[in-house]
């Protein structure tokens, strides 16, 4: 929200100056700045919100990256309150069975500290309720999201960022089932009259990296107006968790968060972009080279050239940020955005 409404990159300075670098994941900088500068996009939306509530307790896991521990560090500090962690293994192959044991180990370590700091007992039927609506809400979102493999695409990759929000915060819940039932059943209306997200769809474009908030609008129009669709993308593919079961809950849990593309090495990353690529019919690929989170960057190391020499698809590196706008030159995205274009259009 701080990257969208556009007020991260004044807010990330006041991070910067308590020891947070600049080259340290901008959604740390930008909302440890807003506590610190306390404002919030929230109390727009909601006059009760003024500021971050006091938690309990904190919960982290490194399964996306570090910064996420650094992140919780700081508020237990300021709150006081206990840290909690679990620390997973990163760049996997293949999963194994000791990665999914000792990460179920970590999660079931949590029961007994978190026993005596909320006085309450493990229930482990409610946690058995909340999984199995959390498994639904997965398989909702994929179908969403796999309905941009229509012809045209009824949803581009900046709709899915915003459409993804239920799935990142109320999963688990029978709300965040109610609303992909509801999406989901529009999106397959859309695909029978054939209305497309964008209008005389005529490139299909796959989005690797994070998304740049600040300008979900603005390149949802350039595209647009190009007539490329992005239809898909890495990012919001994160909120799928296909492997929940909630009669085997600690392993099953283990093995959703580990099996995710951001946990991978670049090998089972490259195999299953190139699912990605056939199943969206995909003309070409647009890499997210973000300043501030190399965990979600994945062009640094020679992919786009592998993957086009496998795929003969052609791609493009943009430089630019999840939420610092000073990474970003708009007009050279615009320049590489058309130059991209016409060299698809040259493919066609
Ligand atoms: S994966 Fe990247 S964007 Fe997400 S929390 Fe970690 S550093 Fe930040």
């Amino acid at each position: 929200m701080l990257g969208a409404s556009r007020i991260a990159t004044d807010l990330i300075p006041y991070a910067n100056a308590v020891g947070y670098s600049p080259e340290v994941c901008s959604y740390l900088t930008s909302d440890i700045g807003a506590y610190l500068k306390k404002v919030t996009p929230l109390s727009k939306a909601y006059e009760g919100i003024k500021s971050i509530p006091k938690p309990d307790v904190l919960v982290f896991n490194t399964n996306q990256c570090r910064d996420v521990q650094d992140w919780m560090r700081f508020y237990a500090k300021e709150f006081s309150v206990p840290l909690l962690g679990i620390y997973t293994y990163r760049n996997i192959n293949e999963i194994e069975g000791i990665h999914v044991k000792s990460i179920a180990q970590q999660i079931e370590n949590l029961i007994d500290p978190l026993e005596k700091i909320s006085g309450n007992s493990f229930d482990k039927m409610e946690l058995k309720k909340v999984l199995a609506l959390s498994r639904k809400c997965s398989e909702l979102w994929k179908k969403v999201l796999d309905t941009a493999s229509a012809s045209p695409s009824p949803l581009t990759f900046f709709d899915g960022s915003i459409q993804m929000g239920p799935a990142v915060v109320l999963r688990g819940t029978q709300q965040a089932v109610d609303y992909y039932n509801l999406l989901l059943s529009e999106l397959k209306d859309r695909i029978k009259n054939k209305e497309g997200a964008v209008v005389d769809e005529r490139f299909r474009i796959y989005w690797d990296g994070m998304p740049i908030w600040g300008r979900l609008r603005a390149h949802s129009e350039l595209f647009a107006s190009r007539k490329a669709c992005v239809v898909a993308s890495t990012y919001c593919n994160s909120w799928i968790f296909s492997d929940f079961n909630e009669n085997d809950p600690f392993n099953s849990m283990a093995k959703a968060y580990t099996a995710l593309f951001i946990v991978r090495a670049d090998e089972a990353k490259e195999k299953y972009l190139k699912k990605m690529i056939e199943f969206f019919k995909v003309d070409g690929i647009i890499y997210h080279d973000s300043k501030s989170c190399s965990n979600n960057t994945n062009s640094r190391y020679g992919m786009p050239q592998r993957l086009e020499e496998e795929t003969r698809l052609p791609s493009l590196v943009v430089n630019g940020d999840l939420n610092d706008l000073r990474c970003l030159s708009d007009e050279q995205f615009k320049t590489n955005i058309d130059a991209f274009i016409e060299q698809l259009e040259g493919s066609k």
